[in-house]
């Protein structure tokens, strides 16, 4: 689990706020879901044979006796929300998240216990205008952040019902080389064949690419959800590529599966992903409801964005020296703050003489230090001093500081 210090917020802050405005342009609506949800919420939906659910959910037994999980992803918890408050029957709803998931994964980069997650889901739209719709939105977001490393992979996975049929046919070709499988996938072999399609082993990596595809088992229906999509997103211009063995990590979704992948960050490259779960509503007891849902990794999209820099640090570093000083700077301080809320502005705190203060002043980044003495206290005055470039000091009233403060910045700053 990783700290997020001061100098990376200011990117993280970034990319967070375009993200929002993005997803509120489109009419998508902000929800905030508990991070704890019952063990079953996940098993139940995300599927028992797949990496998540077999090994790396946070679980533990609460003081009741239940067994609850650290929320591994954010769409089961939004489902049961929905069905919880009413809100899926009939209505079409456009939501999205942001916020903190766990998986007990073997720590690397770009893939962390504690990672951070954008998503946005939508119900009650069963047509690829909505998939579509999700496909550009995320494309905007890429644009606006300035991230041009990422292509857009595209495949169908069908009904129930055809998937089953690709199911027995992934069986039969598995089978055929079990002894070539490693121990996970023939597991999955029985239970889940699809899944060994996921595997990230590279011994496996040439048998996976000769498996049967989806293409073939594909239904008609689907199969015309799925031209339709590659229609809309042609005509949107945004490229893309099919890849008929993309079936993501969980056992929900069916029809569009989509990620967004990169080169640029090794092997952890999918910075989004997301596709269609039309069951799920459904098969946790409320009545059928199509739905369509996409999730981010924030920690991957921060490292795309690489703009590491230092902290923002402060505009206005407010020296003090002498007791009655302390006291006059910390209500001018305070008178300041309340005239220019924007303004960021640095009370010296800890004492000590005049020259290890102005090197405090120095640290914080501000471009102007202000220094109340005593001879400052008795005339009323402020000394002003620019930290960044050369000029000679001024003395300003104290009275009159909030409004010449905004244009003293702009010099300070050249
Ligand atoms: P991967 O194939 O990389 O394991 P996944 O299929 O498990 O990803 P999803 O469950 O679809 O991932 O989550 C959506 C996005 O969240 C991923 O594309 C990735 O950007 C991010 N993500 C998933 N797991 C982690 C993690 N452990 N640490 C950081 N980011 C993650
Ligand atoms: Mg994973």
């Amino acid at each position: 689990m990783k700290d997020i210090l001061a100098q990376e917020t200011p990117v993280w802050r970034h990319l967070e706020a375009t993200a929002r405005r993005i997803l509120e342009s489109y009419g998508y609506d902000e929800i905030r879901l508990p991070l704890l949800e019952a063990t079953s919420l996940f098993e139940r939906s995300i599927g028992d044979v797949t990496d998540i659910v077999e090994k790396e959910m946070y679980s533990f037994i609460d003081r009741n006796g239940d067994s609850l999980t650290l929320r591994p992803e954010g769409t089961a918890g939004c489902v049961r929300a929905g069905l919880e408050h009413g809100l899926l029957h009939n209505q079409v709803q456009r939501w999205w998240y942001a916020g903190a998931m766990f998986r007990h994964e073997k720590p690397q980069q770009g893939r962390y216990r504690q990672f951070h997650q954008i998503g946005a889901e939508a119900f009650g739209l069963a047509g690829p205008d909505i998939d579509a719709e999700m496909i550009l939105l995320t494309a905007r977001l890429w644009r606006e952040l300035g991230i041009d490393a990422v292509r857009l992979e595209l495949n169908s996975l069908g009904t129930p019902a055809s998937r089953a049929a690709y199911r027995e046919r992934l069986h039969a070709y598995f089978s055929a080389h079990r002894a070539a499988l490693d121990a996970d996938c023939q597991r999955r072999l029985e239970r889940n064949p699809l899944r060994i399609l996921d595997s990230k082993n590279p011994a496996l990596a040439e048998l996976i690419a000769a498996a049967p595809t989806m293409e073939s088992t594909l239904d008609t229906d689907s199969r015309a959800h799925f031209q339709a999509l590659q229609a809309m997103l042609a005509a949107a211009g945004v490229e893309f590529v099919l890849n008929p063995r993309l079936v993501r990590g969980l056992d929900y979704y069916t029809r569009t599966v989509f990620e967004w992948t990169t080169t640029a960050l090794g092997a952890q490259g999918t910075v989004c992903a997301g596709g269609r779960y039309d069951g799920l509503v459904a098969q946790f007891g409320g009545r059928p409801t199509p739905a369509v849902g996409f999730a981010m990794g924030i920690e991957r999209l921060i490292s795309l964005l690489g703009q590491v820099g230092p902290g923002q640090g402060c505009d206005v570093y407010l020296i003090a020296v002498g007791d009655p000083a302390v006291l006059a700077a910390l209500a001018l301080a305070e008178r300041l703050r309340t005239a220019l809320p924007d303004l960021r502005l640095t009370t010296h705190c800890g004492g000590g003489g005049i020259k290890a203060q102005f090197k405090r002043a120095d640290r914080s980044g501000a471009a102007i230090a202000l220094v109340l003495g005593d001879d400052e206290l008795g005339a009323g005055t402020v000394t002003a001093k620019f930290l960044r470039r050369e000029a000679a000091q001024e003395t300003l009233a104290q009275q009159h500081l909030e409004v010449q403060l905004p244009s003293l910045l702009a010099r300070a700053r050249g």
